[in-house]
């Protein structure tokens, strides 16, 4: 794979992340960023990741640190990026003519067969692609934050995308231990989003009407459905949870029916319950601690990725 590059444009959270995968599967990595000092950020931000994944026994792949390390550089020009990269990620703050500007760009430096995905979390791919010469090698890998803790990436094609940029998609996600699941259409907030955002809601709703603690809302899905969710998810739960999905039907689908009656219009995520949640979050981590428990976050998905692999 080292003969094969990489080109990741935008270097933050998503960027860095994804970099990382790609060179824990052997493959050569340039990571360039319109600010120089995120190239570099994100260079010691994997350094100190790698070291720390090193030292917890959860490194991905066969390779070691360094071997791993010396396959990724950094550099300032867009076009060192892209110009030799059979597989391009885009990794740019999620603003429509951003996106179009950069790919824009990109369309006019990169190999006509290069694959050029974007990290886009709910911009569908038509409306990032639609002018660009290059519009049928396109796609969309949106991926689950951070990326290399949480394997799974949503595959949006746009109409126009050849079916072979699918395919060596979804193989070459999968061959670096990502799980991709493709998106058969363009949808607003795909799939992930739209499920997330559908928990938050309910989430928002149940705390602005007194039902329950932020702390104990959280507990719901971490000690509760989350546990499930972790090895299946609500479907097949649903099928085990009766025998089959015909019996489960048969036994719950009125009182689905009669509590989904009342979840009532969506609410805007503003005004004193905003206050409140915030309150009771910052009171058990502070703002200043946000780093430490995103690593202590890491560390257990990690963990639980190897749990799923020696199982
Ligand atoms: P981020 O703010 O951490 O990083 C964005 C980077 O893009 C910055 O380093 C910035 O300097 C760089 N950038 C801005 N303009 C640029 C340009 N013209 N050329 C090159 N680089 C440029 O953002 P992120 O969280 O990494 O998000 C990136 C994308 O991934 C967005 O589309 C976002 O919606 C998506 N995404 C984010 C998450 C998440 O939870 N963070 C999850 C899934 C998908």
């Amino acid at each position: 794979n080292s003969e094969q590059q990489v080109g990741i444009v935008g270097s933050g959270l998503i960027g860095h992340s994804f970099a990382m995968i790609y060179a824990a599967s052997g493959y050569r990595v340039q990571i360039y960023d319109i600010k120089p000092e995120q190239v570099q950020h994100a260079l010691s931000t994997i350094d100190e990741q790698l070291e720390h994944l090193a030292k917890n026994g959860l490194l991905r792949g066969k390779l070691t640190v360094k071997e791993q390390r010396s396959l990724i550089t950094g550099t300032n020009d867009l076009a060192e990026c892209v110009k030799d990269a059979f597989f391009i990620q885009e990794c740019v703050y999620e603003d429509l003519d951003l996106k179009r500007g950069v790919h824009a760009k990109i369309d006019g430096l990169c190999k006509d067969d290069a694959i050029i995905a974007s990290s886009a979390s709910a911009l569908i791919p038509s409306l990032i692609s639609q002018n660009l010469k290059h519009k049928n090698r396109f796609i969309v890998c949106h991926p689950t934050n951070p990326p290399f803790y949480a394997p799974l990436v949503e595959v949006i094609p746009a109409p126009w995308t050849d079916p072979d940029v699918v395919v060596t998609t979804k193989q070459l996600l999968a061959e670096t231990g990502q799980v991709p699941v493709i998106v058969k259409k363009e949808i607003d907030g795909f799939v992930l989003n739209r499920i997330q955002y559908s928990i938050i809601g309910e989430c928002w709703r149940l705390y602005e009407e007194g039902v329950m603690s932020v702390e104990d809302i959280d507990k719901v899905m971490s000690e509760g459905l989350g546990r499930r969710y972790a090895f299946m998810g609500p479907l097949e739960t649903a099928y085990l949870n009766a025998d089959g999905m015909y019996n489960y039907g048969d036994k719950y689908r009125e009182m689905i029916y009669r509590v989904q009656c009342t979840f009532g219009a969506p609410r805007k995520m503003e005004g004193p319950t905003l206050d409140k949640i915030q309150n009771e979050l910052t009171s058990r981590i502070p703002l200043d601690q946000l780093n430490e428990r995103r690593k202590w976050r890491d560390i257990r998905l990690a963990s639980l990725q190897k749990l799923k692999n020696d199982l």
